[in-house]
């Protein structure tokens, strides 16, 4: 089987979330397939261009203006044969970000994203690299799928399957109608059945349409999503398409992610020799500054800070949390007035409560190794991989029950003991300050029901290798839509 997968990110290349995880991941466990994927990216600047092959010859991009002649520079997912083909053209792409600045996007990002979409299309035909399926992903390469349908009518790429993944249903990727000329499509295009919602222009809508079948990142959201409180107005579209709606829980990385093996640890442990993990927890006590004391309950709490992510409601519970006997370590970044919120608090409280306010990769392993809870109370969740990242390295998951949480998380029964977390449905103060309550009081009370749960939640099994055999039997679907028969 032959796949494209076209990605604005790929990790390690280029990273702003979930997307970078999922491009750099997915494609090795499926080359463990057997399957010969390949991905298209854009030459970012930042990327290490000298340890890229640059290929011979220019490719012919159509754009709206003419003709783009760009460079293809070659490299490969690190670990593995994975061939990822970057797009080099410096005037859309040597930049300083990938899409804008934190405050607002490039005002060319459609023009940039067109690049990408039909580069990525062209890129095949030059390579004489035809696949069976094409796989999109977010608002940045909804076009491709597009494409497939319309310019590469009647040729060899209408042949291939087109798959759409949501990895974020709140960015669409949205703009004027009247900018529609510049994806080189003709306004007969621009009308319900395609391009236009709502008086706007919605690349997501497109592709919706377009794509064979869609799939996004947990099965839970891809049912959430059908819905108009989680719909971001296209719940109406998803429903139209619900037999063609799949959900496949994203991986982690399980070398990068391992506390048997973390180089950013002194103190490393697994489930089968949790001992350490004591040693990892006084560690971090004693570097965010707090009492040293094995018997305090600590959370931690990983995030952008952004509405997505429901630290307003932290805040808000921030005054009877803090009057526990509990510590709780963040680190965050993102609104300003929430960064302000959290550095006064934890001025005022220094004995309970650290923030970091800043993005620290590092830091980040050495809080997943010390806490012994982790909060993810988001107002909604794609997929999340906080709590995957607690579940591994034993620090159990409090979430509010939504999307990708639900399905990892198993919220604890008191009566058998069973679970791997603690799960609440309203996102209110009360039910977040209820639930860690409930959580405090199986820490300090049944403290066997703790252990066995922390056990369990070390235990289970997050890699890739389950996600891309789903991933496998989506491709034959979709390639059995487009062509009416199996691969
Ligand atoms: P999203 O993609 O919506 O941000 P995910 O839970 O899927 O949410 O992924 C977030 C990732 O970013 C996790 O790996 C988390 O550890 C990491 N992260 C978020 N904020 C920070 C930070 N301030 N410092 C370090 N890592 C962070």
């Amino acid at each position: 089987m032959k796949v494209l997968l076209v990605s604005s990110e790929v990790a390690p290349f280029a990273k702003s979330g979930g997307l970078g995880d999922v491009a750099g991941a997915l494609p090795k466990a499926l080359r463990r397939r057997g399957i010969d994927v390949r991905l298209v990216m854009p030459l970012y600047a930042g990327i290490d261009w000298n340890d890229l092959e640059r290929l011979e010859g220019v490719l012919l991009v159509p754009m709206w203006w003419g003709t783009a002649r760009a460079g293809v520079r070659l490299g490969r997912l690190p670990g593995s044969d994975v061939p990822v083909y970057f797009l080099e053209y410096h005037r859309y792409f040597d930049r300083p970000y990938l899409y804008g600045t934190p405050e607002e996007g490039y005002d060319d990002n459609l023009e940039r994203f067109t690049f990408l979409s039909r580069g990525a299309l062209e890129l095949c035909k030059v390579l004489n690299f035809i696949p069976d399926v094409i796989h999109a992903n977010d608002w940045q390469t909804a076009l491709a799928p597009v494409y497939v349908n319309t310019v590469e009518w009647g040729r060899p790429l209408h042949g291939a399957g087109t798959v759409y993944t949501i990895h974020n249903l709140a960015y669409p990727g949205v703009t004027d109608g009247g900018a529609l000329f510049v994806t080189g499509l003709g306004q007969q295009h621009y009308h319900p059945g395609e391009f236009e919602h709502f008086g706007a222009l919605n690349l997501m809508k497109a592709a919706l349409r377009h794509a064979n079948v869609i799939s996004t990142v947990s099965p839970t959201y891809a049912q959430e999503i059908q819905t108009p409180e989680y719909g971001c107005g296209l719940d109406g579209e998803l429903r139209a398409r619900r037999g063609d709606l799949f959900g496949i829980l994203n991986g982690i990385d399980a070398e990068e992610w391992d506390p048997a093996s973390d180089r950013h640890l002194k103190h490393r442990f697994s489930w089968e020799e949790p001992e350490e993990k004591e040693a990892a927890k006084l560690a971090l006590q004693h570097e965010a500054g707090l009492p040293i004391d094995p018997g305090i309950p600590l959370f931690c709490a990983i995030g952008r800070l952004v509405d997505q992510k429901g630290f307003d409601v932290v805040a808000h519970a921030m005054d009877r949390l803090l009057s526990w006997r509990m510590q709780l370590v963040l680190l965050a970044n993102g609104d300003r007035e929430a960064e302000h919120h959290f550095a006064v608090l934890a001025s005022r409280h220094p004995e309970r409560f650290r923030a970091w306010l800043k993005f620290d990769a590092a830091l980040s392993h050495r809080l997943y190794a010390g806490a012994d809870f982790v909060l993810v109370p988001s107002r909604f969740e794609p997929c999340g991989l906080t709590q995957l990242y607690g579940l591994r390295y034993g620090a159990l998951p409090v979430v509010r029950a939504t999307g990708g949480l639900v399905d990892t998380v198993h919220s604890y029964e008191e009566r058998t003991g069973e679970g791997t977390g603690f799960a609440f449905r309203d996102l209110t103060p009360d039910a977040l300050i209820n639930t860690i309550g409930w959580a405090l009081s199986t820490y300090y009370d049944r403290p066997e029901h703790f252990e066995a749960m922390r056990q369990r939640a070390m235990r289970q099994d997050f890699s890739w290798g389950r996600a891309a055999a789903a991933y496998e039997d989506l491709y034959r679907e979709a390639y059995r839509r487009r062509r009416g028969h199996s691969l």
